[in-house]
């Protein structure tokens, strides 16, 4: 199944390192920062992991890889309270690098509301898609994926400067984020461009019960 959603096998190597995406996910939560990490090619079958690079509570740039070897993807977290979803700097990167595979990772909570009351359900969710530059419908639809992507990071950018400033929180913007980035991931989906990465026992995410409090 994966092999078909991700071609090659850099999604199964990926997947095959969760225990250090979950160390990842632990890293941010204590430093409440974005961590992130470098999937480096050496040569045609081996592959490594760049060190750990700790960013801001809102960004950070993955490390190089290590001599010898070349980037060819990597994960990274947002901090507690943030989404599990890629953002549009996420994807401006990853394009820019010209990587075939990216991860998010990060621990959200929700309310499960049960009849024995309320518990506070944190998760671990990572989520990762394979990146195919050279589809040739992504190329055909490239000027309209690039409008998408870069209204949805305009959009990003105030919203980010408006909550920097202390301004009310700009509703309105944030509507155009969330549309121009849903409309530019069904059309990068659609296109071939982007690809779930998909561990084989789940559909589309990983995601990991790690802790269950009772809420008063
Ligand atoms: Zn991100």
């Amino acid at each position: 199944m994966s092999s078909e959603n991700c071609p090659g096998d850099l999604c199964d190597w990926v997947w095959g390192e969760v225990c250090m995406m979950e160390a990842l996910l632990v890293a941010t939560e204590l430093e409440k920062k974005e961590v992130a990490q470098t999937f480096c090619r050496k040569g045609e079958d081996v592959m490594e992991l760049s060190p750990t690079c700790l960013g801001t509570a809102c960004s950070v740039e993955p490390p190089a890889c290590p001599s010898g070897s070349k980037a060819v993807g990597d994960i990274h977290t947002h901090p507690p309270d943030g989404s599990a979803n890629f953002s549009p700097f996420d994807y401006n990167w990853s394009f820019r690098t010209g990587h075939d595979i990216h991860c998010v990772a990060s621990p959200t909570e929700a309310t499960q509301r049960t009849s024995e009351g309320d518990f506070a359900l944190k998760k671990y969710i990572i989520r990762c898609e394979s990146i195919n530059h050279d589809a040739p419908k992504a190329r055909e639809k490239k000027a309209e994926l690039d409008a998408l992507l870069s209204e949805a990071l305009h959009a990003a950018k105030g919203i980010r400067d408006k909550v920097a400033l202390g301004e009310e929180y700009p509703n309105e913007l944030y509507r155009t984020y969330r549309k121009t980035l849903n409309e530019f991931g069904e059309l990068g989906h659609s296109t071939g461009l982007l690809k779930d990465c998909r561990v084989p026992e789940f559909m589309g995410v990983w995601e990991r019960p790690v802790e269950r409090k009772r809420v008063k």
